[in-house]
């Protein structure tokens, strides 16, 4: 066969050309005016070789053979030039077309002359008569290695460059060692250059933009000679200095191949015969034109000059890529994969062996419903917002707060108060009396310039709109995180930190932080259809709904709207600052801000010696620190004294349970079926909500804030979970000795 035998095929792109443009048969027209042993042996040979062959006796009908197909390959006998004109049929046919490679034969008997003119006809070779098969067959190869292929090669290349001239791409072809060997009229064009004043000169006599690296040039030809691919972005730059386009440019050298990445292409390749044979293609997109739309958007992305911060990281990590050995630019791969991702700050939790009640807490608390099965409805009760209930119309002031409450709230500045004498003694009611005493150790009425009257109507009407069915999420749980947001305000970092507007923002995010809880979860809501969940699209539907009740709430009725006295811009900005607190306690983006809190506070401070003001007062930062306060706060139970800290957990793990019980009730789905009455591990889900939630966060927040006695409280508490653990207790307490 003859496709075997040829010679393993080259890289050389006029190969690859050859094979794409060619890729029928070769032609042989034999011009013989009689048959004889030797046309015979051609005719042979063709089928041998696989090649379509046409015979003609007369210059006429081989004329009219050749004008319809057009051959690769004439051989014409000039043994007898008696029959017909050899040199004036060759001349014919070459004046036809450009490739053709023509045989003329020499008897052996005949005295040798000299080729010239037939070389001056257009014959290429000269064949001495010989009819043997084999030597028919070999004549037939070498023609068509040797001249029919160089032939083809032109005739591809005249292809490529009738492509290249009409190209609306720039191009530019180098030598491999940057001396320019052409450019196209579209890079005249776009360029502003004459080929004149560039063919022959180092591609480094043009200026180039400064963008690029020094050694980009040898980077990519290193690649391409290595055969491996190179990608990245090239930049140009015009003759009158414009930088004018930021390029993608891909090649695969060994193959030869482009490949086109939307706006524009290089293609390297080098010939595998002659390495010397070097070319660089480089194709640039032009700026702008409406038929150049395609090329442009991939350069104007490159281009942007407002940048995401993230597309800046992305940029520059490309950038680096470019000069990293292999095994960084590997890894960096790996890390752009992940920065392409939105979700950065979320770990990806193992679903298969982690601990049960670690996956129902994350699952419960982080996934907003992701695993909503039913549509089932589920509304709540679509009663107005609660008035103030008439029992605690009485006027009060912080004059008039009743001795017992007012004792109960002594020592409301440290961190072991118990929030729990005071619901007693307030009756479910402790929002309002420790909001009218904390609020007035902060001045926010001075700050607001409202009436102390306006502000006890508000947070008697805000406690009314918790729910005080809720085992945890009722007005106690608000107290108790107001308390924790006062206690925090005061630590020596966060006062350096924030701003008054901060501090009355904190505290008045704290009180509403979940007002009109339902005692049930995101997930929850969202699995019933519920209402809010259809308002809010299944997005941080509570928080949401937190922040805009708390809203609509306050300036509904002058009577209890605390704002009223400020400026429009003022309020402006408490406003924002006071939704941003709220919506930070929705527990899918706990990760995200702790990560964002040691990132840019945490660390940057422990890499300074002094104080680092600048680092506490930057806006974005001070938004931080009150997004960690907040939540903090928020989740500050497993901080309490023990007492404390057991009680919130029962009264979490009742809400829970009410919830677990009530998906079941409904055929909905169980959003945390390890907090089941029958079954649940009260240790192990407080063991797993603090190695979770807690630990780190809290780690972090004491870095920053300094808070010892809260650390220790977190230890004895996990402790105390662990023990009962170790004792495979499920209850909140062991049983009496
Ligand atoms: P929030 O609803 O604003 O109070 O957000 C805090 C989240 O943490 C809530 O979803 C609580 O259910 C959860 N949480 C707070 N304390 C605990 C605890 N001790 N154990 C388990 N989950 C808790
Ligand atoms: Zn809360």
């Amino acid at each position: 066969d003859r496709g075997q035998s040829r010679p393993p095929s080259t890289n050389c792109v006029i190969d690859h050309g050859i094979r794409c443009f060619f890729l029928f048969l070769l032609q042989v027209l034999l011009v013989f005016a009689k048959e004889d042993s030797q046309s015979n042996g051609f005719c042979w040979a063709c089928e041998k070789a696989n090649f379509r062959c046409s015979m003609a006796r007369t210059p006429e009908s081989a004329l009219e053979c050749f004008s319809e197909k057009h051959h690769d390959l004439v051989i014409i006998d000039h043994r007898h030039s008696r029959h017909f004109d050899a040199e004036a049929l060759c001349r014919v046919c070459h004046v036809d077309v450009s490739v053709l490679t023509c045989a003329h034969f020499l008897r052996p008997d005949r005295e040798e002359a000299s080729v010239m003119p037939l070389i001056n006809a257009g014959f290429n070779r000269r064949y001495v008569e010989n009819a043997n098969m084999m030597a028919c067959y070999n004549e037939l190869l070498q023609l068509e290695h040797g001249e029919v292929r160089a032939q083809f090669k032109l005739r591809a290349g005249n292809a490529i460059f009738t492509a290249l001239e009409q190209s609306q791409e720039a191009i530019e072809i180098t030598s491999e060692d940057q001396i320019i060997q052409y450019v196209n009229p579209a890079y005249e064009s776009i360029m502003g250059y004459q080929q004149g004043e560039l063919i022959g000169k180092e591609i480094i006599e043009v200026p180039k933009s400064e963008k690029n690296k020094p050694d980009l040039l040898e980077t990519i030809n290193s690649c391409i000679r290595k055969g491996k691919e190179w990608q990245g972005i090239y930049y140009a730059k015009k003759k009158n200095g414009d930088i004018t386009y930021v390029t993608w440019l891909k090649c695969l050298g060994e193959t030869a191949v482009c490949v086109c990445l939307d706006s524009s292409c290089e293609i390297n390749f080098q010939t595998s015969d002659t390495q010397d044979a070097f070319l660089s293609f480089f194709f640039f997109s032009p700026e702008s034109g409406s038929s150049q739309r395609r090329h442009s958007s991939m350069a104007r992305i490159h281009s942007m000059t407002i940048e995401a911060p993230i597309t800046k990281v992305i940029n520059i990590i490309n950038a680096a890529q470019e000069s990293s050995p292999m095994p960084v630019a590997e890894a960096l791969d790996r890390v752009l994969e992940i920065l392409r991702t939105t979700e950065l700050y979320s770990p990806q939790l193992g679903t298969k062996d982690e601990d049960p009640h670690t996956n129902d807490l994350v699952g419960g608390l982080m996934t907003d419903g992701l695993r909503r099965l039913s549509g089932n409805e589920y509304i709540f009760s679509t009663k107005q917002p609660h008035h103030i209930p008439s029992h605690l119309t009485t006027p009060l002031s912080l004059n008039d707060i009743p001795p017992r409450i007012a004792q109960t709230m002594e020592n409301e500045d440290s961190w072991d108060f118990d929030i729990f004498n005071l619901e007693a003694a307030t009756i479910k009611r402790p929002l309002t009396y420790l909001g009218l005493k904390i609020f007035s150790r902060f001045g926010v009425c001075e700050f607001l310039n409202c009436p102390e009257a306006t502000l006890r109507s508000w947070l008697q009407v805000i406690e009314a709109n918790y729910h005080s069915s809720n085992s945890y999420h009722n007005s106690t749980h608000a107290a108790d995180v107001l308390h924790a947001t006062a206690y925090f305000l005061c630590k020596e970092r966060v006062k350096q930190s924030l701003d008054p507007t901060d501090e009355v923002a904190a505290l008045i995010a704290a009180t509403v932080h979940d007002v009109d809880h339902p005692g049930r979860t995101n997930s929850f809501l969202c699995n019933a259809g519920s209402e809010l969940a259809i308002l809010y699209n299944d997005t941080a539907v509570l928080e949401s709904h937190h922040a805009a009740l708390a809203f609509q709430i306050t300036t509904r009725d002058d009577k209890c709207n605390i704002f009223k006295n400020i400026e429009r811009n003022e309020y402006r900005t408490l406003r924002q600052a006071i939704i941003d607190m709220v919506l930070a306690t929705e527990m899918t983006k706990h990760f995200e801000h702790v990560n964002k809190f040691v990132n840019s506070i945490n660390k940057p401070l422990a890499a300074l010696e002094e104080n680092g003001v600048s680092i506490l007062t930057s806006p974005e930062n001070r938004i931080l620190v009150k997004r960690m306060l907040i939540k903090c706060a928020d989740i500050s139970n497993p901080c309490r004294p023990q007492e404390l800290c057991i009680e919130w957990a029962g009264r979490i793990s009742e809400e829970y349970f009410a919830q677990t019980d009530e998906e079941k009730r409904q055929g909905l789905p169980v959003v945390m079926p390890v907090f089941d009455r029958n079954t649940c591990s009260i240790p192990k889900s407080q063991i797993s909500f603090i190695d979770y939630f807690i630990t780190d966060m809290f780690d972090a927040w004491d870095a920053f804030a300094d808070l010892p006695n809260l650390m220790q409280h977190l230890d004895n508490n996990f402790k105390y979970w662990k023990g009962l653990d170790e004792r495979k207790l499920h209850s909140l307490r062991p049983p009496p000795e």
